[in-house]
């Protein structure tokens, strides 16, 4: 009856840039949504980002137990 389940995404705050039209760095895609807020540089741009899934399998690729979105561990 709880939502036990959804206590992890109420943790993570999410910010809204689907303004900004940043894409994935990996796979193209328009990235509308990230756990932090992309600082602007000089140049204009956000440096390299990556949508969920994206940054979900880089972090594995690392053997980072950052535990981004629960799921399996390493
Ligand atoms: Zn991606």
């Amino acid at each position: 009856m709880d939502h036990q389940n959804s206590s992890d995404r109420l943790q993570r705050q999410m910010f809204n840039i689907s303004s900004k039209g940043i894409t994935c760095e990996e796979c193209k895609n328009p990235i509308t949504e990230l756990p932090f807020e992309p600082t602007e540089r000089k140049d204009g741009g956000y440096g390299k980002l990556y949508c969920y899934e994206c940054n979900k399998k880089r972090m594995k690729d690392r053997g980072l137990k950052e535990n981004f979105g629960g799921g399996n561990r390493y």
